[in-house]
């Protein structure tokens, strides 16, 4: 007899992947008892590594005292406790959090959010997105048709909004001309937003979308120095919203526990995920502006939006320890610590890599990325699955790390992607580059 048929519907059809049974710290351990690191925390999602007892512990307390009560009728003490610590004590004005089961989730709301807003606010010919290429935000259709990402949109086009348009990415590496410098590069991509607000008529926009750092769909992309205040003067001029995406390099991934932190800026409303609960239960977050929810606040009353898991007791006590966790333990600046540490490291490494085109990103959060031409930048050509074949080499020597393909259109090579568990030690950070150096030579 062959080993029995899944019944799961894996991502891949063809294949089942191996079980994994346990976790210990940065370690994930399969069913055969390979222990496999885990360098990107999935998809940046475990940013307290494998079974962090603290957070075990919050949760058995949570689960022994109630596991879920209909946010219809009541509200929590683990929601509570958990927008208090979120937003708080917030330096950019997001005022209100609304807990969700996560990224896509998180996204869909902060839409309709700002739909509303502008509907109740007497606005009710706001209704254009603008959003970038090259981005991703979500698998629902909302979050889909705000995603920029070529290859995820093109079976559900048909189905996707219209009210979404796309405009170039601050992705220097791929986008900023030669002859350009980095202000240059800012102003370009500005005065292409301006337009774009003036195609649609400005006072049709309710939003511009973006992630700060760019994760899966470009490898860990900072904008350059000035663009995120140029989209936020844009936005303010036009009295449109700024919606940022930090569901994968928000919470303390790029060392502030806010990416925009380091941009001189803030969002209107905000989406994250991942690292809020740092997979221990699922879950993800609109944070809102004072402004938006008092508006409504005033009006109807009441956010016309919803799903039966909001605000799950369980999520909330499991995100608010490993909240807890990163501050009483001081994460961020080991972020900072080891993602220097990290990007030094990639640099040593495959600085001189003739098919190493670009190391970039921030805090634990760094990415390299693959061409076949370093001078021309040309990308592998994509049907070589690279991004598999080095997925595959680094699992064989005991590395999870995320590795994503190169793009048809040559505006994106292979990379990979490394998010590595905030409790990372400085030898794991070693090991990950070691064994991630050995993946690429033997897959190229
Ligand atoms: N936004 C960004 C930037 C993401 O990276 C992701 C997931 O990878 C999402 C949204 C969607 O989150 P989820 O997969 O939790 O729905």
């Amino acid at each position: 007899m062959g080993a029995a048929k899944s019944r799961v519907l894996h991502r891949s059809l063809r294949e089942t992947p191996p079980k994994a049974v346990g976790g210990d710290g940065v370690w994930l351990i399969a069913e055969d008892g390979k222990r496999v690191l885990d360098a990107s925390g999935g998809a940046a999602v475990s940013c307290l590594g494998h079974q962090h007892p603290r957070v075990l512990e919050a949760l058995s307390r949570q689960a022994s005292k109630l596991a879920y009560a209909h946010t219809g009728f009541f509200s929590s003490e683990p929601a509570e406790a958990l927008a208090e610590k979120i937003v708080g004590d917030e330096p950019g004005g997001l005022a209100y959090a609304y807990f969700v089961s996560g990224g896509s989730e998180a996204i869909e709301a902060g839409i309709k959010l700002a739909r509303q807003y502008f509907i109740e606010s007497g606005q009710p010919q706001r209704q254009r997105f603008i959003a970038r290429r090259q981005s991703y935000h979500g698998n629902t259709l909302g979050a889909l048709s705000a995603g920029g990402n070529a290859w995820r949109r093109e079976p559900y086009a048909p189905l996707l909004s219209q009210a979404f348009s796309h405009v170039t990415p601050a992705f220097a590496y791929r986008e900023k001309r030669d002859s350009e410098s980095e202000t240059d590069f800012v102003a370009r991509l500005a005065a292409e937003l301006e337009a774009e607000f003036q195609r649609l008529g400005p006072d049709t926009v309710a939003a511009f979308i973006a992630e700060p750092v760019v994760g899966a769909t470009a490898g860990c992309a900072p904008a350059p120095e000035g663009y995120f205040r140029a989209v936020r003067d844009i936005c303010n001029r036009h009295g449109a919203l700024l919606i940022l995406d930090e569901v994968m390099c928000g919470m303390g991934r790029t060392g502030t526990r806010h990416a925009w932190e380091q941009e001189g800026i803030a969002p209107d409303i905000q989406a994250i995920a991942k690292g809020l609960g740092g997979g221990y239960q699922p879950i993800g977050a609109m944070l809102a502006s004072d402004r938006i929810i008092d508006t409504i606040r005033q009006g109807s009353g009441s956010f016309q939006h919803g799903h039966t898991y909001l605000a799950h007791p369980l999520a909330c006590a499991a995100a608010l320890e490993v909240q807890r966790v990163i501050d009483d333990e001081n994460l961020l600046d080991r972020v900072k610590d080891l993602g220097g540490q990290l990007e030094r490291r990639l640099t040593e490494r495959f600085g001189n890599h003739r098919h190493v085109g670009d190391i970039r990103g921030r805090g634990l959060f760094q990415a390299i990325e693959l061409v076949a031409d370093r001078a021309s930048r040309e990308p592998f050509d994509p049907a070589l699955k690279l991004n598999a074949r080095i997925k595959a080499a680094a699992f064989e020597r005991g590395l999870a790390c995320y590795p994503a393909g190169g793009t048809a259109d040559g505006r994106r090579g292979d990379h990979v992607l490394l998010a590595p568990p905030y409790i990372s030690t400085s030898d794991d950070i070693d090991m990950i580059v070691d064994r991630l150096g050995q993946a690429v030579d033997a897959a190229l």
